[in-house]
């Protein structure tokens, strides 16, 4: 066989291997010393190729214990916080989630990878356009990117088992709260600013709301009209 191909070939091997490592590392340091015990979580975070995700600029960051920038101003949460809100939905496969701020795609391909179908939408166009085009070329066929204001929902598609928030609003927006299914599970950041946000667990039991709070937390702003750079 051609030499130079089998090298480039044993090269792929080793690269995607030394990923792998990171990865796997990155679960037990960062996830289940940390008490994630939910083991779809696990599997998922040990799957999803993070670093391919991320901007070319911080790749080599991407398994690091922090987030990361992802342009237009925004951040992807640190590993250890998309497990917890993963893990805080009880995600299973069949179920249909909903998340508001997509940013880079990370936390809907952990979703992808877990539960039946994902909708995701972000309000930042060119961060949108990019995570459905990065979603697409991982395969991720059952992730649906929407490009818009999350505050409405996506009332075509509802009611969900759980819906995800990435962003930090005053207050949980009604439309989200209408849409989401008896049983089902919503987790958001809600605060005014960067230094005094809580993040809520939502659950829905015979129409009412039970609000608990999980822990202080750091998140980029809920906005309503489209960010410019
Ligand atoms: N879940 C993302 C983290 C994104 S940070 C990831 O895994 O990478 C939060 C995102 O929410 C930002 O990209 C921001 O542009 C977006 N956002 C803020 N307000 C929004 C709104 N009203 N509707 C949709 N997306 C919003």
């Amino acid at each position: 066989m051609n030499r130079l191909l089998y090298i480039l070939m044993l090269l792929s091997v080793f690269q995607t291997d030394h990923y792998q490592t990171l990865r796997n590392d990155m679960v037990r340091t960062q996830l289940e010393a940390r008490g994630i015990r939910n083991a779809l979580v696990l599997d998922a975070m040990r799957k999803v190729p993070r670093h391919q995700l991320v901007p070319g600029n911080v790749r080599h960051l991407a398994y690091e214990d922090g987030p990361l920038p992802i342009g237009n101003g925004q951040t992807i949460s640190q590993p250890y916080i998309v497990a917890f809100m993963t893990e805080a939905i009880d995600p299973k496969p069949g179920m249909k989630v909903l998340e508001i701020g997509t940013g880079s795609g990370y936390q809907a391909a952990v979703l992808g990878e877990i539960v039946g179908e994902v909708y995701t939408i972000e309000i930042v166009e060119p961060l949108g356009k990019k995570a459905q085009r990065d979603l697409a070329d991982l395969g991720y066929k059952n992730v649906h990117v929407r490009v818009g204001d999350g505050y409405q929902g996506w009332p075509e598609e509802a009611p969900f088992d759980a819906i995800i928030v990435t962003a930090a609003p005053d207050k949980v927006p009604q439309p989200l709260i209408d849409q989401l299914k008896e049983g089902g599970k919503m987790i958001i950041p809600v605060g005014p600013h960067a230094n005094a946000q809580e993040l809520r667990l939502l659950e829905k039991r015979k129409g009412k709301i039970r609000t608990s709070s999980l822990m202080g937390v750091r998140f980029v702003p809920f906005t309503r009209d489209s960010v410019k750079e």
